[in-house]
C-alpha cells in the first residue's frame, strides 16, 4: 500500500473519456487538443496520445511540455509572449496563436508557423466573474470587426475560448449560431478554427451525436477544419486523491483531519467555492478538513457507514483537472505523490515528492 496522500489517476476511467473524444473525431471531422493548463501530468500522454491529436498551452514552459512529452500537434497560445521567449515558443509550436492586435503585429514577422489570433465573442457560459472571458473589459482576445479584418493578411485562424464546464447540448448550439451569425463572413476566410475548451461533453447523458452533427455543420459551412481544446472533459472523473485520517474532534459537529489540504492540495475547489467529491453514504456525518494551519482548510461533508478510526482512507473523488496543475507547499505539508492505476489493476507510484523538493522550490 503506497503511503497517502497521493492523487491516483485510473487509466480505466481515463480511457472512457477518452475513447468518447475519439469518436467525436472521428464523427465530426474535428481535432482534440489537450488544454494543458488542466492537466499535465505527463506519465499518462503515451496512453492519452492516441485517442487526441496533440495539446494546446497557456505559456511557454506547458507549450515545451507539449512538445516534448506529448508531441503530434502543438498550438502554442499564451496571453502575453515576452521578447526574450518567443522565438523558443516558435520553435516548439505548430501554431502560435496571439491574444492581441498589438502581440501579432509585435511578433507575427518572426514565425513562418500558421498564426492564429484569440477571438472573444463577447459572451460565455461562465457564471463565475473570476473565469469568465466575455467579463467587462476582458483583456482575453479581439471582438472589434476592424481589428480583426487588420489582422487578416497574417492569420490562418481563430481561438475561441468561451465554454465553462458547459453541459448544455442546446447552450452551446446556441451560442454556435451567434457566432456563425455575426461572424462568419470574416471567418470564412480563414483555415481553422478552434472552439477552446470548456464543452462538457464526456459527461454521462451528453448528446454526443447531436455534438458531432452539429460540429460538422459548422465546419462545412464555413470551410473551416474545426478543433475542440478539452481541459477538463479529458480527464473528468479519472482520478481521486487518496487520503488518511489523522485526528478526529468533536466540538459540536464531528471533524476528521486528513493528511492533506484543499489549500495545498486541491486550490481549484477553494478558489470557486465548491467542496470536494467525498463518500456520502451511510449514518455517520463527519466534515473532512485539512491539516494545515488555515480555518477554513475544509474539504467538505461526508458520510460513511461506520465510526471513522484514525487510520482510515478516505478517496476524494474529481482530483485530476486544475488540481495536480496547482498544488503548492503551503504550509510546508507533504505534497501528495502521484501513481497509476493501470488497466490490470495494478498500482504503480509515477512521482514522490520530499523535502528536497519543497526546499528547491524556494531558494
Ligand atoms: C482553459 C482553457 C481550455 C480548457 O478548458 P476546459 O474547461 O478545461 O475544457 C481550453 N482552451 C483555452 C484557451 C483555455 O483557456
Amino acid at each position: 500500500m503506497l503511503q497517502t496522500p497521493y492523487y491516483l489517476i485510473d487509466k480505466s476511467r481515463l480511457l472512457q473519456n477518452l475513447e468518447k473524444i475519439a469518436w467525436l473525431r472521428e464523427a465530426s471531422g474535428a481535432k482534440a487538443l489537450l488544454a494543458l493548463k488542466c492537466f499535465s501530468t505527463w506519465g499518462v500522454f503515451d496512453f492519452m496520445r492516441d485517442y487526441m491529436d496533440g495539446t494546446t498551452s497557456s505559456s511557454l514552459y506547458e507549450l515545451r511540455l507539449g512538445a516534448e512529452k506529448f508531441g503530434k500537434e502543438t498550438h502554442a497560445y499564451s496571453v502575453g509572449w515576452a521578447d526574450h521567449e518567443i522565438d523558443e515558443a516558435i520553435s516548439y509550436a505548430d501554431k502560435i496563436i496571439f491574444n492581441s492586435l498589438g502581440q501579432l503585429d509585435r511578433f507575427a514577422g518572426r514565425s513562418t508557423k500558421p498564426t492564429g489570433l484569440r477571438l472573444n465573442p463577447r459572451f460565455s457560459t461562465s457564471g463565475f466573474d473570476l473565469a469568465d472571458p466575455a467579463r467587462p473589459f476582458s483583456r482575453l482576445g479581439e471582438w472589434d470587426m476592424d481589428r480583426l479584418t487588420q489582422a487578416l493578411d497574417r492569420i490562418s485562424g481563430v481561438m475561441i475560448h468561451y465554454n465553462c464546464e458547459n453541459r448544455d447540448f442546446e447552450l452551446f448550439s446556441d451560442q454556435l449560431s451567434r457566432i456563425e451569425t455575426e461572424f462568419a463572413p470574416f471567418l470564412r476566410q480563414l483555415d481553422w478554427i478552434s472552439l477552446g475548451g470548456g464543452i462538457h461533453f464526456t459527461g454521462d447523458d451528453y448528446p454526443l451525436q447531436r455534438l458531432a452533427d452539429r460540429l460538422k455543420a459548422f465546419s462545412d459551412s464555413l470551410g473551416v477544419q474545426v478543433y475542440l481544446e478539452p481541459g477538463e472533459a479529458s480527464i473528468t472523473k479519472s482520478t481521486t486523491l487518496e487520503v488518511s485520517v489523522l485526528d478526529i474532534i468533536d466540538n459540536g459537529k464531528k471533524v476528521a483531519i486528513v493528511d492533506s489540504s484543499i489549500e495545498a492540495h486541491m486550490l481549484d475547489l477553494l478558489i470557486y467555492r465548491e467542496t470536494a467529491k467525498l463518500p456520502q453514504q451511510g449514518d455517520h456525518a463527519y466534515q473532512i478538513a485539512g491539516k494545515t494551519c488555515l480555518a477554513g482548510d475544509i474539504f467538505g461533508d461526508a458520510r460513511f457507514p461506520a465510526p471513522l478510526q484514525i487510520g482510515d482512507r478516505i478517496s476524494i473523488d474529481d482530483a485530476a483537472g486544475y488540481t495536480m496543475v496547482k498544488k503548492n507547499w503551503f504550509n510546508g505539508v507533504k505534497m501528495p505523490s502521484i501513481a497509476i492505476r493501470e488497466l490490470d489493476g495494478t498500482v504503480t507510484l509515477a512521482r514522490d515528492f520530499g523535502y528536497e523538493d519543497f526546499v528547491a522550490a524556494l531558494g
